[in-house]
């Protein structure tokens, strides 16, 4: 099934077939905005504008968007174009200690997830513990070795890139990324996306040109909702527009990924009233090397808790403190501090001060 066609982002659009006419086009680029706006589905727009047939043999003055009728487009459309590579993080299940084997792993994990996404185009934000490990990299920079197998162009797409995980002892790989950062390959454009770039490495963040990617419209998530998702009913997409607030991918993400952290926020709330040994058996819980990823999550799924109980009439005060003590929890796990101290101390701090979610 091909992916559903990229609604919006009209004004960001025109800036780039600008940029693709004018051969201004810079070759590493980020996409930032808020979680499921559709940055990696306006970077795959971008990959289908700069490898399509028509698109080339106007380029100059009259460079477009991609035709969506020309072999190139659809083989993007389908997620089957051999010279457009998506990367996301992935939760591997597989190890192998042997480098070159791992990265064999990356790739039949990545040909797994496109596979799923041309099932079911509509996908759901990765799970915390996804990321883009060393293998994943030191694909990407085979990748980037070879020549366009179709056209002239090659595009990467590194979907959630602050889930590039810097690992120790393997700076050769880190560094042979940056160089590519910083001067791409002849004919190759790197689209990196993040929704907190602030958890990009500087070193990365400062050899990318960033692009804001904009919330839509309502006018605009209605029309998805109701020509992609068939909602019929003026109540229903009303609902899901409000929910969307401007970002598609929130109204996608539905299944069990989207609950994790809520799920693991309610056992911290539990473990917590129950007392300091239940408190610390949880803390002790906690993976020790996953700061941003499921317990980042767990602390997101804290506050949204906690927001919910200030809309629902608990006194605000004890809510305000309590958040704050949760984002100084998240500050330091994006920090990378061990979660189980991290988690320790959050318990103790609400015991003592009450302040813990109900
Ligand atoms: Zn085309």
């Amino acid at each position: 099934m091909p992916i559903p066609p990229l609604y919006g982002h009209e004004g960001t659009r025109n800036r780039l077939v600008g940029a693709i006419a004018s051969g201004r086009l810079p070759q590493a680029l980020l996409f930032e905005g808020p979680r499921g706006v559709g940055k990696q589905r306006l970077a795959l727009w971008l990959a289908q504008a700069l490898v399509c047939e028509k698109a080339a043999e106007k380029a100059g003055d009259e460079a477009r968007e991609g035709c969506g009728e020309c072999q190139q487009c659809k083989l993007v459309l389908n997620l089957s174009h051999p010279d457009v590579h998506w990367f996301v993080p992935l939760e591997l299940t597989k190890k192998s200690g042997d480098a070159d084997k791992q990265v064999d792993v990356v790739q039949e994990a990545l040909a797994e997830e496109m596979a799923a996404r041309r099932e079911q185009p509509l996908y759901e934000a990765p799970s915390g513990l996804a990321s883009h490990g060393i293998a994943a990299v030191r694909l990407l920079l085979r990748r980037l070795a070879l020549k366009p197998a179709l056209g002239q162009r090659k595009v990467f797409v590194i979907g959630d890139a602050e889930r590039l995980v810097p690992q120790v002892g393997a700076e050769a790989a880190a560094n042979a990324l940056l160089k590519a950062l910083e001067e791409p390959p002849a004919n190759t454009v790197v689209v990196l996306t993040a929704t907190a770039p602030e958890g990009l490495l500087p070193t990365v963040l400062s050899r990318v040109v960033r692009v804001r990617v904009a919330r839509l419209g309502d006018s605009i998530v209605a029309a998805f909702v109701q020509r992609e998702l068939g909602v019929t009913g003026q109540r229903a997409v009303a609902q899901r527009v409000a929910a969307a607030e401007g970002c598609i991918g929130r109204i996608l993400a539905t299944g069990e990924r989207g609950d994790r952290g809520g799920e693991a926020a309610e056992r911290f709330a539990a473990a917590v009233n129950a007392g300091p040994v239940r408190r610390y058996a949880f803390a002790l819980g906690q993976q020790p090397f996953q700061a941003r990823g499921g317990f980042t999550e767990m602390l997101d799924g804290l506050l949204e808790r906690l927001r919910e109980q200030a809309r629902s009439g608990r006194e605000t005060g004890t809510v305000v403190r309590a958040m704050a003590q949760v984002l100084e929890a998240r500050g330091l796990a994006q920090g990378n501090v061990n979660p189980q101290l991290v988690a320790a101390v959050l318990g103790g701090d609400w015991e003592r001060a009450g302040t813990g979610p109900e």
